[in-house]
């Protein structure tokens, strides 16, 4: 089959579990959540329901239309502990004829202002079709190299080195499409960043996976491990959403770092996922420990000031870690925090034993919810 997956980074992910966290890939179908049609869902009663056209049990086209007919129910069981997912319809992404993998490289730490900038409108226009990550770019060093921790997040107040900006571009169609895509995409930023620098590598079918690096398979959607070595370097991620605009993530950066500071560390900022255009996602990292409780607990408490000052200028998580869910729900404050309490009356309804994941994504089954109190 000519298809491609576009998954997240570690190849090792489900394509299950991926699209119902609401995970990130780079290429094509970069919005995994987006790709889901139809589902097959254990409710915690043991009852089995099917959605969308896969509801009608002679249905032709489960795999096809999404919706089916009535209330669209597939996102309550993303991110959520509403039910179990035995079966799901995943969009894969059809092999174009020709593919190019770009990669830009800026040297300022200012440039990422103008290449938000430059990037958003292009991917509004289809010009830039795959889900960009930006990441910081020291010339010379990988940013899959362990080393580059000591770049991003120095130990006490030391000014951190600011690093310059790498991005991963991805052109797809005919030779001819693939051509003008790219020199316009070209143009657009070397226009808004003088001294931007390209690299590619163009493919076309059939297309051998032993010739591509694992950015290339990326941008392709070609599951790969390059990012294993990240394992060793970040902390748990702090995935904040921002409004597409280069000012904004400066502005986010500076509220982390703020409070980042109080605790004798630095944050400027990691990777960047632009997997839905109109709003971006910025992963920063909340240091872990593995020897030290302490160190634990007083990160911790500055990642509840991180959220509590991400939350006041208008910033919150798209996913959270384990530990900081239920800080990461609560920020989602509007009206006495009314789509928690909308969650928990359907987690009672559903699940009125509380058995399936209590506490994900901070919501917790009425039981644990008056243990709580
Ligand atoms: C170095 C590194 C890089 C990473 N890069 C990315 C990336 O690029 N993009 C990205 O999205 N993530 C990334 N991740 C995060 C993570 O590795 C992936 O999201 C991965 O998909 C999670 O593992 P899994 O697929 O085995 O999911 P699991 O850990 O099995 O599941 C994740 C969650 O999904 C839910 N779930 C799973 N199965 C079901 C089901 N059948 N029914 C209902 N709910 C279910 C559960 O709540 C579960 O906790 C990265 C992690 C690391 C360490």
């Amino acid at each position: 089959l000519k298809l491609w997956i576009d998954g997240p980074a570690p190849a090792y992910s489900s394509l299950i579990a991926n699209a119902l966290e609401r995970g990130v890939g780079y290429g094509l179908a970069s919005a995994r959540v987006d790709q889901i049609c139809g589902m097959e869902v254990v409710l915690p009663t043991g009852d089995v329901m099917r959605t969308g056209m896969g509801a009608l049990s002679t249905a032709k086209t489960s795999a096809q239309y999404p919706y089916g007919l009535g209330p669209y129910v597939d996102g309550m069981f993303s991110q959520s502990n509403f039910g179990i997912v035995t079966q799901m319809g995943v969009w894969l992404v059809p092999q174009p004829p020709v593919f190019k993998a770009t990669m830009m490289h800026a040297s300022n730490y200012e440039d990422i202002v103008p290449m938000i900038d430059t990037l958003y409108p292009l991917r509004l226009q289809g010009v830039i079709r795959n889900g960009v990550s930006l990441h910081p770019y020291v010339p010379g060093m990988s940013f899959w190299n362990p080393e580059f921790t000591a770049v991003e997040q120095p130990k006490g107040n030391a000014q951190p080195r600011l690093p310059g900006w790498g991005g991963r571009l991805g052109f797809y169609g005919s030779s001819k499409v693939v051509d003008a895509l790219s020199e316009q995409a070209e143009d657009e930023f070397a226009a808004a960043i003088p001294g931007i620098k390209f690299e590619s590598q163009r493919f076309s079918q059939p297309y051998d996976p032993a010739t591509m690096d694992s950015d290339a398979k990326m941008i392709a959607g070609i599951p790969s491990f390059q990012a294993m070595p990240v394992w060793n370097h970040f902390g748990a991620s702090v995935s904040m959403v921002f409004p597409t605009d280069g000012k904004e993530y400066l502005k986010l950066i500076s509220v982390i770092d703020g409070v980042y500071k109080q605790y004798g560390w630095r944050e400027i900022g990691g990777a960047i996922h632009n997997h839905v255009a109109r709003a971006t996602i910025a992963l920063t990292s909340i240091p872990v420990s593995r020897t030290d409780p302490k160190a634990n607990a007083r990160n911790i408490e500055m990642a509840t000031h991180v959220f509590a000052e991400c939350a006041k200028n208008g910033y919150a998580e798209y996913r959270a870690p384990t530990a900081f869910m239920d800080i990461a729900a609560r920020a989602y404050d509007f009206n006495d925090n009314a789509l928690l309490r909308f969650n928990e009356t359907i987690k009672d309804a559903l699940d009125p034993n509380g058995i399936f994941s209590p506490g994900k994504n901070g919501v917790w089954p009425k039981r644990m919810r008056e243990d709580k109190a």
